[in-house]
């Protein structure tokens, strides 16, 4: 099956919108941040969101832009929330349907510091609960 194949088919079936189907289908349901996989069981399945690499808050008009959105862990989303990866005097436009990858992978290296307090912290509260 085409990916333009996997992403009609899942409209079909989800009714979502085709930025939201064809995000999943390009990065194969994994976070864009992290490549956590999130179709492996139903709990990460519901729980991921679909992100907007520029935040829907700072730029409303690119909210259904078919380049804006992501699939994305609970975890990189919570920590990404409405970080702005643009830099003075980019074109929001232009970075999104060419330089895409270059902005997920700003967000990665910012994310990623974050990330790691936030796997400590819960490694922390899961030691002292499993008494380790
Ligand atoms: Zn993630």
């Amino acid at each position: 099956m085409t990916n333009e194949e996997k992403i009609a088919k899942l409209m079909k079936l989800t009714g979502y919108k085709e930025c939201t189907c064809r995000a999943w289908v390009e990065f194969e349901g994994k976070c864009a941040y992290c490549g956590e996989d999130l179709i492996s069981t139903a709990f990460r399945y519901f729980s991921s969101p679909t992100d907007h690499i520029l935040p829907k808050a700072h730029y409303p008009d690119f909210e259904w832009d078919v380049h804006n959105s992501v699939p994305s862990c609970t975890l990189c989303n919570s920590v990404k929330n409405n970080l702005d990866f643009l830099m003075e005097g980019e074109n929001a436009e232009e970075m999104l349907h060419i330089k895409k990858k270059e902005l997920i992978n700003r967000a990665k290296a910012k994310l990623e510091p974050k990330i790691k307090d936030r796997l400590r912290f819960w490694k922390g509260v899961r030691d002292i609960i499993l008494d380790c």
